[in-house]
């Protein structure tokens, strides 16, 4: 008896950085193509179609669609994506050391940030609560001891 099928196989067509919506981060990833073989005892032979590309994160192994290299960023100019890496590595530092909430979201979204995820991720490090200065309105961690902005204590 002859066993014959199909298999799929991904081979890797490029790489480069991107930021992983999953791993929330600058990460390698592989850009992949997608082929359907007929294959015969489980062995590929030929190509019978392109199934399609994605990319894949290389740390978390997730598959994204092709366009995750464009979004996030406005990607405007070189460079910047390197910027909004750096300052998302440092947010939770900067919030912990007392920066303003509206400062940071401004930060992130002037490096290319969507306004939304910018304050998604800024949240992310306020879940012990925030608190407000009541002389200017800004917002603060539970950390922060004094406003950065008008020296008030909070
Ligand atoms: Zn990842
Ligand atoms: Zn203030």
């Amino acid at each position: 008896m002859i066993v014959f099928g199909t298999r799929i196989r991904a081979k890797v067509i490029g790489e480069g950085r991107f930021f992983c919506p999953h791993c929330q981060a600058q990460r390698s990833y592989w850009r992949k193509r997608a082929t359907r073989y007929f294959a015969l005892y489980f062995v590929p032979v030929f190509p019978l179609g392109q199934l399609g590309e994605f990319v894949e994160c290389q740390t978390c192994h997730r598959a994204f669609e092709p366009a995750v290299l464009e979004r996030k960023f406005s990607a405007s100019k070189p460079g910047r994506t390197e910027d909004l890496a750096q300052m998302l590595n440092t947010l939770a530092e900067r919030v912990v050391a007392g920066a303003p909430v509206e400062y940071l979201v401004r930060d992130l979204t002037a490096a290319g940030l969507e306004r939304d995820l910018a304050v998604e991720l800024v949240n992310k490090h306020l879940s012990a609560g925030q608190k407000q200065c009541a002389e200017c309105g800004l917002s603060y961690s539970t950390a922060a001891t004094v406003c950065a902005v008008c020296g008030k204590p909070l």
